[in-house]
């Protein structure tokens, strides 16, 4: 039996399971001060036995395991969890613990499972709490020096609205993830109605961003998953719009092909959390 984590800022998704798809047990968590939350993850896995453990997890963290501080929590993009050594925490549950960001988890799950199989260079977006981009070439994350932050890659503001991130304001995250959404229209995301304009908006400032990322890596295939994208009327606004930005430079794939909602639907976190271990 194998054990996975995604750890959200918002929530926390734990499983145990026979294999990545074959889930034998899960629980969601909600994310609060680092105590409370990982003693509530850690009472979950008294009741199993795994051989290993695989965890996805919201950054900056260190994530080279060759590192004195691997596992550690370098900022405080969750208030309260700057510091927080997240494989020190959870190596009561286990001492074979796999850690990884959550998209790169993400984006491998839906690699091995789901709308990515077989890309060759495949991007994992989530908009949930923060903007975060898993990318693998082959399979295989792209991390470069430390891990990638093109959530927090700076895109034009027209409106001057003042951005959520406390580091950035106009960054993607800033200015497009879910507690950005609710700040700049003063009602939470998923209570807007499907004709409010915060969509058309919300579609413009993502299309900038992922017109960035096809520029700088040129990708097969994008996946967008995360809380907001839980709002499917916004793939086709989003694609027509990255098309109206790219303005045909190069010849992209069928929009639709290249755009696509996760296989996993809102799995690939969990699933790619629990492939870690393989
Ligand atoms: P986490 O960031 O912990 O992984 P989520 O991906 O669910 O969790 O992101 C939470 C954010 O997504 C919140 O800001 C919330 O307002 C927004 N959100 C969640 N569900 C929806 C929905 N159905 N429609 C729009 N926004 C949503
Ligand atoms: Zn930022």
């Amino acid at each position: 039996m194998i054990g996975g984590i995604e750890l959200g800022g918002t929530k926390c998704i734990v499983a145990v399971a026979n294999n990545p798809l074959d889930i034998i047990e899960k629980k969601v968590i909600p994310t609060r001060d680092p105590k409370s939350t990982i003693s509530d993850i850690v009472s979950f896995f008294n009741n199993f036995k795994i051989s290993s453990l695989g965890v996805g997890s919201f950054g900056p963290l260190v994530i080279n395991s060759e590192s004195d501080d691997y596992g550690l929590l370098v900022a405080e993009s969750k208030k309260g969890w700057k510091g927080v050594n997240i494989v020190e925490e959870l190596s009561n549950i286990n001492s074979n613990i796999i850690l990884d960001t959550d998209v790169n988890a993400a984006a491998l799950g839906e690699y091995r499972y789901g709308a990515g199989k077989l890309s060759e260079t495949l991007v994992y977006v989530t908009v949930g709490t923060g903007i975060g981009v898993g990318i693998l070439l082959d399979g295989r994350p792209h991390i470069g020096n430390f891990h990638l932050e093109i959530g927090h890659m700076l895109i034009p503001n027209s409106d001057n609205f003042r951005g959520v991130c406390e580091i950035h304001d106009n960054c993607w995250e800033g200015l497009a993830s879910g507690p950005s959404m609710q700040t700049r229209w003063g009602i939470e995301a998923s209570k807007l109605s499907e004709s409010h304009e915060a969509w058309v908006k919300e579609a413009d400032l993502l299309a900038i961003g992922l017109v960035n990322i096809i520029s700088n890596h040129s990708p097969d295939k994008i996946i967008l998953g995360g809380g907001v994208m839980n709002q499917k009327h916004l793939f086709p606004i989003l694609r027509l719009k990255v098309k109206e930005i790219w303005n045909s430079y190069t010849p992209l794939d069928s929009l639709s092909q290249l755009i696509s909602e996760p296989g996993l639907e809102d799995n690939s976190g969990i699933v790619g959390s629990l492939s870690l271990t393989l």
